[in-house]
């Protein structure tokens, strides 16, 4: 059985349903999705061993089967620059989670390199009763939220129809570069879509997928969130 198979079949088995950034992240790296590396940790001493074996900044977020919206409860802290920062946030992470969700099974914490800013993307998956799979894809913030600028396709996708998807949302010019901005990496946007199909098209468990956001640059992308439901 591939990995990735095993890996939702465990999950399965403990009544789970909902992934965490951890394994949804591991899936995704099964798929040559890149994403920003991270370990879990599980007391502030690791957090701070980590932090600095991932190089500063880190991103710290809260790891827990019962929590789908981490920034939502203060679960999320970026840009924290030094071993006392990582401490001090992991225990904020913490305090947070108490007191909005104290109810909240907490399995660590995940620490994270930081990605750099970049033109925010997102890709996603949820499940059409008829056809299956649809891929879609957007760029993040107010295009998805307020001007709903996104495309579908059912899967699976190939490579061009990905380029295709990518070139008639309406925030498109955007991502092509216009005065002082350079043009993002279309290629590894097209690479993400074709391989997130990829991933939905061989797990039929997979209900809804969520890679918001995917910070793309001029060379590259990388996922720094994932979230995975399982039917
Ligand atoms: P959630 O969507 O569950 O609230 P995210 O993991 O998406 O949590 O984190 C919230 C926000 O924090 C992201 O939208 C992004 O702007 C920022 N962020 C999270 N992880 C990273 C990272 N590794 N590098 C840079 N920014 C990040
Ligand atoms: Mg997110």
């Amino acid at each position: 059985m591939p990995k990735s198979s095993q890996l939702l079949k465990e999950i399965l088995d403990c009544g789970r349903k909902t992934l965490l950034e951890t394994e949804a992240k591991t899936l995704c790296m099964e798929y040559d999705i890149p994403v920003t590396r991270f370990k879990l940790v599980k007391d502030e001493e690791n957090a701070a061993k980590q932090a600095e074996a991932l190089g500063f900044p880190v991103v710290l977020k809260i790891v827990s089967p019962d929590i789908v919206h981490k920034s939502d409860v203060g679960g999320v802290i970026v840009g924290v620059k030094s071993l006392n920062e990582v401490k001090k946030s992991y225990r904020e992470i913490m305090n947070n989670i108490m007191k909005h969700k104290p109810e909240a099974k907490i399995v660590g914490v995940l620490v994270q390199e930081m990605a750099p800013a970049g033109t925010e993307v997102i890709v996603g998956s949820i499940k059409d009763p008829q056809f299956g799979p649809a891929i879609m894809f957007g760029l993040g913030g107010v295009f998805v939220e307020v001007l709903k600028d996104v495309t579908f396709r059912i899967a699976p996708i190939t490579e061009d129809e990905a380029a295709e998807m990518i070139s008639e949302v309406k925030a498109y010019p955007l991502l092509k570069g216009y005065r002082n901005s350079p043009p993002a990496d279309l290629k590894a946007i097209t690479k993400i879509l074709v391989n997130t199909s990829r991933l939905v098209t061989e797990h039929p468990e997979i209900k809804e997928l969520d890679l918001n956001p995917i910070m793309v640059y001029e060379k590259g992308a990388k996922a720094v969130d994932a979230r995975i439901i399982l039917e």
